[in-house]
């Protein structure tokens, strides 16, 4: 039905008769008309440099979803958000949503390892500790300063799982900076645990991973195995003939 002039407006910008737009009556909700659905963009970008100033996650995302122009500030924090976001889905209760969300992290640069290295930290989640160095093991070399720094760590808040899965995740990468620090720990105490395998045995994850390394590890394995330090001494013998298959 076509009004010709007599539209019905009820003060809004939509006649409730033939639905013509006008362009006034407008209801307003963070630049975006309640009624016609009309947009203004003046008003969303200066309620998003607003929104961003004081850092409202969920207002940014709303006014950029309305086009927005973000400026630096705005993309910095959605960049966290996001990081955020992938860092919950490390504990997802699906294998391939905490896969997904480490091989994403992985490719988002160095940016999100302060990020994640704290919530390996916090550890309130069962995954978040597996899935979260999956994520370092493929950034690679990116991720080897800030392994090392764990393994030699000396901080309450990184523990002794949290250390001997960073020595393993070292040697997966497989880069020679992580020989030098792997040594060190066949002289400290904390590094034998319980290998979970089958039949149980002593196991020391520092050792164990410089075995992992074969080559990259040998000369120095062999070093430490004829020293004078007992305790080395053995477990650098032990990780040359645990790993043997390594050596070639
Ligand atoms: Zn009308
Ligand atoms: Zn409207």
């Amino acid at each position: 039905m076509s009004c010709l002039i007599f539209h019905s407006w009820q003060g809004k910008c939509l006649c409730t008769k033939c639905g013509k737009k006008r362009d006034e009556g407008h209801q307003w909700d963070w630049g975006k008309c309640k009624i016609c659905g009309k947009i203004d963009k003046d008003t969303v970008d200066a309620l998003l440099i607003e929104a961003t100033r004081t850092r409202d996650t969920e207002k940014v995302k709303l006014l950029l979803s309305r086009g927005g122009t973000p400026n630096a500030t705005t993309q910095e924090m959605m960049f966290h958000d996001e990081v955020e976001r992938l860092i919950r889905s490390l504990n997802d209760s699906e294998l391939n949503r905490r896969e997904a969300a480490a091989h994403l992290l992985s490719r988002k640069g160095e940016l999100v390892l302060e990020p994640l290295i704290h919530a390996m930290k916090r550890r309130t989640a069962w995954y978040t500790l597996r899935f979260g160095l999956n994520a370092m093991i493929k950034m690679g070399q990116l991720a080897v300063a800030p392994l090392i720094t764990l393994v030699e760590s000396d901080d309450r808040d990184v523990d002794t799982e949290l250390k001997q899965r960073a020595a393993s995740a070292l040697s997966e990468i497989g880069d020679p900076r992580a020989v030098p620090v792997l040594l060190k720990t066949l002289y400290q105490d904390g590094w034998v645990g319980w290998s979970g395998g089958f039949i149980g045995e002593d196991w020391h994850y520092g050792a164990a991973a410089l075995g992992e390394m074969g080559n990259l590890a040998r000369d120095q394995l062999l070093e430490v195995a004829h020293g004078s330090d007992e305790t080395a001494t053995k477990w650098a013998k032990w990780a040359l003939e645990k790993f043997k298959y390594k050596f070639k």
